[in-house]
């Protein structure tokens, strides 16, 4: 069974995390956008990629079919978590950040991998502690 060993600060993230009504009704207008915007890997997400067997075209797909499930803005980037269940049936979670003119993909992951942190349709994050380093972004 599963303990929590941040309860506190699993709940206090659990508060903030989401997107608002509007940041996901305006979302589909960005994913046209970004058919015409260069996307860098940040080394995070590269060395991810290979510990997690994500492909650059998984990436992609998440990026471009994916549904919004988390926006942030402060002065220097916005950024969402974008989740997609690829064609061959995985379904995974990407991090981008987006600025004026650079494009980064941050990570990407499997939810799947570690069940505890989402709720059972991996729309909703529950939990933000880990069990070991590979379980962070
Ligand atoms: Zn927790």
């Amino acid at each position: 069974m599963f303990v929590c060993k941040e309860p506190i600060g699993c709940a206090s993230k659990r508060r903030i995390w989401g997107a608002a009504p509007e940041q996901i009704a305006g979302f589909s207008r960005l994913q046209n956008a970004w058919k015409f915007a260069t996307f860098e890997l940040d080394p995070h997400v590269v060395r991810r990629q290979r510990e997690r067997g994500i492909s650059r075209a998984d990436i992609r797909y998440v990026l471009f079919h994916g549904r919004l499930l988390e926006f942030q803005q402060n002065a220097l980037y916005r950024r969402a978590r974008i989740m997609s269940r690829l064609p061959a049936g995985r379904i995974l979670h990407v991090i981008v950040e987006w600025g004026h003119d650079t494009h980064r993909v941050i990570t990407a992951m499997d939810p799947a991998s570690r069940p505890w942190q989402w709720n059972e349709d991996y729309t909703q994050r529950l939990h933000w502690c880990v069990k070991n380093h590979l379980d962070d972004d």
